[in-house]
């Protein structure tokens, strides 16, 4: 038995290419080797078309009407073009018949304009129910026969509407007993339970993840599939990093570690259920889907750091104070003060001196922390003993995250190095006894470089890339640039320097690129260059390009050039 689960960037049904079409075929091959069980998210975007209806009606806002006929539209064409004609009637009138459902849950919304929590949920269910049930209608009606799941019926939750807890061992035995007698492939919906009191709760977003977890648990599968749309998971966002590649194969510890951090591949609390049963989960993706993906197991990676994740919108706080130092108590009150306000800490720090504690949050939670804590030490904020709360703003947080790290001298070694090297400026530093992650705090400027920096010190150890910026191209500047040229192939293959030319300039003329140069008739390219050398924009715009292991090579004899070695030196 297998479990495959299918996101909703995988449920589009928009544009030329058919992506349910692929979806179908996978789960047909599949069909042909394994018993099945299917876990669906809704259709593309449905669940945030959702959420702003309802608002649009609690707002008395007509537009919901509009939204709703299209949601409306797009569901009975997905029938429409998916199951043959003489097969319809009862599959729209089951699916109309949930539509008029939602129509009359929103038109209540907008006569009594409340949107309770409870509401909300109720009101994202439909977008999984009306998934499910369309699909399984298609996989049966394509001679694989399937049936509908609603998950209400069998994941049991508490009543945390939006990011309800799910009561394991009461939801296997309900799965266990719910599917027993059944024939065919279960399609279950994604993201939804019910509470105690029969509610209609949901697990938290792009919670489908976990419900395909929860299933494969309870069924005992020898694998779980999320199929996305993208090949796996990378060791850092390729937006970010233009080297990011796919890990092959991670442990569980290392994806939930990583997933927490902002690698939004598959949902952290996935690995919880699957890893007490040591049943691997494998990433793949829908649009490729010959491609080896990501196996996640008992099995660690091959690299020392798995992965680097960014947080990005993050504030410092640091609270300090002659009143702090061998008083038991402060560091409890202080994070008992921001529970109740339900603020999340995602880091913290407390030097052994006891002088201070250094705690980091989301930025949107700043005022309402401070509120917190100025109230639960008044007194000694009046009397002087704790000072005013320090707070810098627009930080990220970094991660390197990695199951080896853990005995392995030097990795921070390697890490500190690397962004010293390169003028990175760290501001804290937090790294647990589970020596899982490492991680630290820069300022959001510096985030997109230190990443860089990070993930090159890890995984291109072998490969360094150096970045010449050069100014001038007489004599001098020319013969350094064709030496470069006729020399960078040997030392990548055999130094293993990867020195990649960024910039050129000469009196009139400048280029700078993003990319790496090809010096090619590069004194014709410059030539013909569109920038005017100006070489305070020039300085601006290398430093913009934040690159490490970068070389300023001034070719020239001009003092008006010396003049920027300050800003260049300190930058
Ligand atoms: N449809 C839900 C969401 O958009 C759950 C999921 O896709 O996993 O968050
Ligand atoms: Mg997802």
């Amino acid at each position: 038995m297998k479990v495959l689960k299918f996101g909703s960037s995988s449920l589009g049904t928009i544009g030329t290419i058919n992506r349910l079409e692929n979806v179908l075929g996978i789960i047909q091959r599949a069909a042909k080797k394994d018993q099945v069980a299917i876990v669906v998210s809704a259709f593309q975007n449905v669940t945030n078309q959702l959420i702003k209806m309802g608002q649009q009606a609690q707002d008395n806002n007509p537009t919901w009407e509009e939204n709703f006929h299209e949601l409306h539209d797009r569901h009975l064409e997905i029938i429409k073009k998916f199951i043959p004609p003489q097969k319809q009637t009862p599959v729209i009138s089951h699916v109309k018949k949930k539509l008029n459902e939602l129509e009359d849950v929103l038109r209540g919304i907008s006569l009594i304009q409340e949107y309770s929590p409870s509401t909300v949920d109720f009101v994202m269910s439909f977008g999984e129910r009306l998934s499910a049930f369309i699909i399984a209608q298609i996989l049966t009606n394509r001679s694989r026969k399937a049936f509908y799941v609603d998950a209400r019926e069998v994941i049991a939750t508490d009543d945390k509407y939006g990011n309800a807890r799910v009561n394991l061992p009461k939801t296997y035995r309900q799965i266990k007993a719910h599917l027993k007698s059944k024939k065919g492939i279960p399609v279950m919906t994604g993201f939804i339970g019910t509470s105690a009191d029969g509610k209609t709760t949901t697990i938290g977003r792009s919670g489908s993840d976990y419900s395909a977890g929860i299933l494969g648990a309870a069924l005992n599968a020898k694998a779980v599939e999320i199929w996305t749309d993208v090949d796996g998971v990378m060791s850092a966002d390729p937006s970010r990093v233009k080297d990011a590649f796919v890990i092959n194969k991670m442990s569980y510890k290392e994806a939930m570690e990583l997933t927490h951090f902002g690698a939004k591949v598959v949902h952290p609390r996935t690995m919880g259920p699957l890893m007490r049963k040591n049943i691997p989960i494998i990433i793949k993706n829908t649009f490729s889907p010959d491609g080896a993906g990501t196996i996640i197991s008992q099995e660690s990676s091959d690299h020392v750091v798995v992965g680097i994740s960014v947080v990005d919108h993050v504030t410092l706080m640091n609270i300090e104070g002659s009143g702090m130092v061998g008083v038991p108590g402060i560091a409890e009150r202080l994070f008992k003060a921001l529970a109740q306000h339900e603020i999340n800490v995602i880091l913290i720090t407390q030097a052994s001196s006891e002088h201070s504690i250094c705690f980091a949050i989301q930025e949107d939670d700043e005022k309402e922390a401070q509120k917190a804590i100025e109230k639960e030490f008044a007194l000694e904020m009046h009397v002087g003993h704790v000072n005013p709360l320090q707070i810098v703003r627009h930080l990220s947080i970094l991660a390197a995250v990695g199951c080896s790290m853990s005995g392995r001298m030097g990795t921070a070694g390697t890490l500190f190095r690397a962004l010293g090297e390169n003028g990175v400026n760290v501001i804290a530093i937090a790294q647990g006894l589970s020596e899982l992650n490492i991680s630290f705090i820069v300022k959001r400027s510096d985030a997109k470089i230190a990443l860089n920096i990070v993930h090159q010190a890890f995984f291109l150890s072998k490969q360094k890339h150096v970045h010449l910026f050069c100014v001038g191209t007489g004599t001098i500047g020319g013969e350094l640039l064709d030496q470069v040229q006729a020399q960078q192939k040997k030392l990548k293959e055999e130094l293993n320097i990867d020195l990649r030319v960024m910039a050129l300039a000469n009196s009139k003329k400048m280029i700078l690129s993003e990319r790496p140069l090809s010096l090619n008739n590069w004194r014709g390219k410059l030539d013909k260059a569109k920038g005017e050398m100006d070489i305070y924009r020039f300085v601006e715009q290398m430093k913009e390009l934040k690159k490490t292991h970068t070389i300023f090579a001034d070719c020239t004899a001009s003092s008006a050039i010396c003049d920027v070695y300050e800003q260049v030196l300190g930058a």
